[in-house]
């Protein structure tokens, strides 16, 4: 790619899918693109001689057809004028209260997907990491829509990095399990799939448990780490240390796809955990240390605050730049913030589960790590 010059990283912005609207019940807001683009930008986060805007405004057919199947994607096409819903829809998973039929549809996935690949691009062609808060639609099926997501742009990442000989390591940290994802690589021991998100026994989409581990050559290629409700920071801490970082430091991949998601929050209407962004950017930073390569995904989040300020976060972080804000926060005398911490104004106040029920929430962490050292480190 000469063209691309090198940098520190790359934000993609697919400026016209704010526009988009599922359904005016529904929690997914493509808005929130707009929104965590303004912060950054008010911010300076995306003036900087290091970092680079790319603006992504159309898609490629042949670009979904990496992943999706013909059939499904001649649905898309017919779904785009957002009106008539018929039984072929319904049958690829189209036109519920869930994946609504809404005008643009199709539109809205040949920019995610393009904006994903460009994401994918730029780490290919210089750039140290790329973010696309469009993206990380990690339900999605060949041929079925699921959880508001109508195509896959990770398995399309993935598998675009695979044909450029890049080995992959997928880590997904959104409150869901990444479903899709998972299904198209179950049997390959070439890419790495890492999931921690809440029990599958209390969210959609009711999978994702700790023994679904790959099959046949895949084996021990899949992790997952179905966490409690009411899981806290800590405790997250403590599984993405010793089964997130542990396996991918051992699977050392050349790029990370990183699909994260905002809906672990406490304050997610969506789901159940009792986390804040602290834990979510200071596992972030603690990856993107180590392995700096990261094609980052947006993906979850149903709380526009959480979204935009968590994104805010991740993209000061790859991009290397001071979030801002840098002011305590004293709210009646009482010291909220740690000024010292980068971007303190976006961070969430920490908080913790504490007593007996913070007491059973380790025990089954603990559980989960036993789990991984005894059936799944050895594959890695
Ligand atoms: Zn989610």
């Amino acid at each position: 790619m000469k063209d691309i010059r090198k940098g520190k990283a790359a934000f993609i912005y697919t400026s016209g899918v704010s526009e988009f609207n599922f359904s005016p019940e529904h929690p997914f807001k493509p808005l929130r693109v707009e929104k965590v683009y303004k912060m950054c930008k008010e911010r300076g986060l995306l003036s900087d001689s290091s970092v680079a805007l790319i603006k992504v405004d159309e898609g490629r057919e042949e670009d979904l057809a990496i992943f999706h199947t013909a059939d499904y994607i001649n649905i898309l096409k017919r779904a785009d004028s957002g009106e008539a819903v018929d039984v072929d829809m319904l049958y690829h998973g189209i036109g519920t209260m869930e994946n609504p039929v809404f005008s643009g549809l199709y539109q809205f996935c040949l920019l995610s997907v393009a904006a994903t690949l460009k994401a994918v691009e730029m780490v290919t062609g210089g750039f140290e990491s790329a973010f696309n808060p469009c993206g990380g639609f990690h339900h999605a099926h060949s041929d079925r829509a699921g959880g508001f997501c109508y195509v896959n742009d990770a398995v399309i990442a993935i598998k675009r990095l695979k044909k450029l000989g890049r080995r992959v390591a997928y880590v997904d940290i959104d409150a869901h399990h990444c479903d899709g994802v998972q299904d198209a690589f179950y049997d390959d021991p070439e890419v790495l799939i890492v999931s921690i998100h809440e029990s599958g026994r209390t969210l959609f989409p009711w999978g994702g448990f700790e023994n679904e581990i790959g099959k046949g050559k895949g084996k021990g290629f899949n992790i997952n780490i179905p966490m409690e409700p009411d899981t806290d920071d800590e405790v997250f801490t403590l599984l993405f240390n010793n089964i997130v970082m542990d396996s991918v430091k051992r699977f050392d991949p050349d790029v990370i796809v990183g699909q994260f998601g905002t809906d672990t929050s406490a304050t997610d209407p969506l789901t159940h955990l009792k986390m804040t962004n602290n834990a979510y950017i200071e596992s972030i930073q603690l990856m993107h240390k180590n392995f700096p390569n990261i094609v980052a995904l947006g993906g979850g989040g149903y709380n526009m605050k959480d979204v935009t300020n968590g994104w805010t976060l991740l993209w000061a972080e790859l991009a290397g730049l001071e979030a801002g804000g840098g002011y305590g926060g004293a709210i009646g005398g009482v010291l909220m913030g740690d000024s010292s911490i980068q971007g303190s104004d976006l961070r969430d106040m920490r908080s913790y589960v504490s007593g007996p029920a913070k007491e059973k929430l380790v025990l089954s962490a603990e559980k989960l790590i036993s789990y991984y050292e005894e059936n799944i480190q050895s594959f890695l």
